[in-house]
């Protein structure tokens, strides 16, 4: 069976190998999964629909059809929420649609991307979920739509493994490069976009090869401390940053044998 691997793993890894190994390998429940997402996720779907179901007969929508999209979303939210994610969605017409000679039509909407990576023996399956896939000159744009309050870029070296394994799985699919990669904040209108390169599947490769000399040999995961580990959840259990660390709790899995489960 291969290992599973997304981009949010391979961030963590790259963070912290540690923090990795708990909350992948021992299956500690990290605490990060919070808030309601409802809006954001009504939100997500107005806008799959409006790039889905529009009929590319007529060049441009009407703001009519933003407000019908949001409508057929936007049931099971409050009144205040219904509103607002009606004028976010009205501010990217405005700002993405509207000015525009046509709408274009993406190569998909709302899905997840799959590729596969053989390293060290270990046979990886990768994953990703887009909200946009769009064609531009020379290759692809993946977009990737926000609907956190404030803007906050993920790290450098986050962006550049997310590009990365992107770069590989859209290359597997559709024959086709990753040419940028775009984080677009709702609630601000601000669209980031960020340059692919063949370095950029590079480094996701030998981060894997990285991860799988370990899976393979269960070398030490090592920590990492530094400004991540203000919001890790697992910092009660860790001995780089606690002089007494707990034991760690009676649910988690114990470390399972690579060599025993994968395709050697
Ligand atoms: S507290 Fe810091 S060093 Fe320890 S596991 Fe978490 S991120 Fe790693």
């Amino acid at each position: 069976m291969a290992y599973q691997l997304s981009a949010s793993k391979l961030q963590t890894y790259h963070r912290c190998p540690q923090s990795y190994y708990f909350r992948y390998e021992l299956g500690l429940k990290s605490a990060a999964f919070f808030g309601s997402a409802a809006l954001g996720t009504a939100l997500h779907q107005a806008l799959a629909q409006i790039y889905q179901d529009w009929s590319y007969t007529e060049p441009l929508p009407k703001i009519d059809w933003i407000r019908y999209c949001w409508h057929q979303h936007s049931g099971s939210l409050s009144p205040p929420q219904t509103a607002e994610g009606e004028e976010i969605l009205e501010n990217y017409y405005h700002k993405f649609i509207a000015d525009e000679p046509a709408l274009r039509r993406p190569l998909a909407v709302e899905g997840k991307i799959k590729g596969r990576l053989q390293v060290a023996n270990l046979e990886f399956a990768i994953s990703g979920r887009y909200d946009r896939i769009d064609y531009l000159e020379s290759g692809l744009e993946l977009i990737d739509y926000k609907s956190t309050k404030e803007v906050k870029l993920p790290l450098p070296d986050e962006i550049d493994l997310q590009i990365g394994l992107y770069y590989l799985a859209l290359e597997q699919r559709y024959k086709q490069s990753l040419q940028q990669m775009s984080l677009l904040y709702l609630r601000t209108g601000e669209k980031f976009s960020f340059d692919a390169t063949p370095k950029h599947k590079q480094l996701v490769e030998s981060t894997i090869g990285e991860l799988a000399f370990k899976l393979r040999t269960d070398e030490l995961w090592s920590a990492t401390p530094g400004e991540h580990c203000s919001s890790c959840t697992y910092s009660r259990y860790c001995a780089a940053i606690q002089e007494h660390p707990e034991p760690l709790p009676e649910n988690a899995k114990p470390p399972r044998r690579m060599q025993l489960s994968l395709n050697l």
